[in-house]
């Protein structure tokens, strides 16, 4: 690139690294908190079989309405409540765009990495918070750092990725309510831990509740996300949203999942169950010690060093994630898996940490 090109990037993004996924075919894939069953096939064919006449020529429903009064029903809010988007992480950056251009965005972390690169992509600038020692978030001391740096933004995850602990309604609720900025929950797990604090939105003017159908609902590769929010606020984020967000096979799939919303229930009660079963294995394997969860996913912490782990682990067939960053010392993460995967992942597990 010219140099009087480079010269016209702002600052920020010359120095935003390119977001990069690894790719390993044929792994057992436990890094993604993805759901690992297969997609009910009955259902694909719903799907399919609504995608006849224009579905494929026309442009998608801008309003995506079939599919926002099917989250108003799921949710218990109204239509008017809702907005869509091409996966949650596009409603972050919405949220940002919106609202934090040019001003400082508070983000506790350990957490989920994109609520910081949707902040300097909208020209926002992200201040780290250390969560307590446990990853709890202490609101008093939360609202305190929010005034001592100015921030307009609060971010917040709950059940939070790659922590997997919950937040306290009334801990959002306090934070709401001292706060005159903007606070974004991302319930991305919600229907791991059946605990939410949406209900919140009717009270609090100023919370947009995040959530997506990328984990429990098995839609990652088609990119559906929602938000739940005061409608003033809805309308402030529509104006920054491209108008066929969503694309018409994305909004009739979301939609036939959330009119069989018991089959995924049922999934997840399974994936539960052999998740807590994963967590009391891994817990009793000696050096490793793990975290609490309310996810599909265990943070678990390693007496060798994660690259080596995650590598050893790559080498047997399996992937995971390596979060990295501050608070997260020798840590890696590890997606609840259909049984078979989960025991593929312990016994590759067991030979690298006691084989290296
Ligand atoms: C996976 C994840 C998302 C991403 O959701 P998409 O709808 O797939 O964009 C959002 N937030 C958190 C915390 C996540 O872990």
């Amino acid at each position: 690139m010219p140099d009087s090109l480079s010269k016209m990037m702002r600052p920020a993004l010359r120095d935003l690294k390119p977001y990069r996924v690894p790719v390993h075919p044929g792994v057992v894939k436990l890094d993604a908190n993805e759901n690992p069953y297969d997609f009910p096939a009955a259902l694909r064919d719903e799907i399919l079989g609504r995608m006849r006449g224009p579905a494929f020529t026309r442009y998608p429903d801008a309003g995506a309405r079939v599919l926002r009064d099917a989250i108003a029903d799921y949710t218990g809010f109204g239509p008017e409540n809702i907005m869509v988007g091409n996966g949650s992480d596009e409603l972050i950056l919405s949220l940002m765009l919106t609202f934090a251009a040019g001003q400082r965005v508070l983000i506790p972390g350990p957490t989920f990495g994109m609520y910081r690169i949707h902040a300097v992509i909208a020209g926002g600038s992200p201040v780290a918070a250390a969560r307590e020692s446990d990853f709890s978030v202490d609101p008093g001391r939360l609202l305190e750092l929010a005034r001592e740096h100015r921030a307009r933004v609060i971010v917040l995850c709950s059940p939070n990725n790659p922590t997997g602990n919950t937040m306290p309604a009334a801990d959002v609720e306090r934070i709401a309510a001292g706060f005159d900025g903007l606070v974004v929950l991302d319930e991305a797990y919600y229907e791991f831990c059946g605990r939410t604090a949406v209900s919140l939105v009717d009270r609090c003017p100023n919370l947009a509740v995040l959530r997506t159908f990328s984990k429990a609902f098995g839609l990652a590769g088609l990119r559906v996300g929602y938000m739940v929010a005061p409608e003033a606020l809805v309308r402030a984020a529509w104006r920054v949203k491209q108008p066929f967000n969503v694309d018409t096979f994305s909004q009739t799939a979301a939609a036939v999942v959330l009119e069989n919303r018991s089959v995924f229930q049922a999934q997840v009660k399974r994936l539960c169950r052999d998740g807590a079963a994963l967590y009391g294995r891994l817990r009793a394997l000696p050096g490793i010690e793990v975290f609490p969860t309310e996810a599909n996913f265990i943070l678990f912490r390693t007496p060798l060093e994660p690259e080596a782990v995650y590598a050893g682990l790559l080498e047997r067939g399996v992937l995971i994630r390596n979060p990295g960053g501050p608070g997260l010392e020798r840590c890696l993460r590890v997606s609840f898996g259909r049984p078979e995967e989960n025991e593929r992942f312990l016994r590759a597990l067991e030979q690298v940490v006691g084989g290296l």
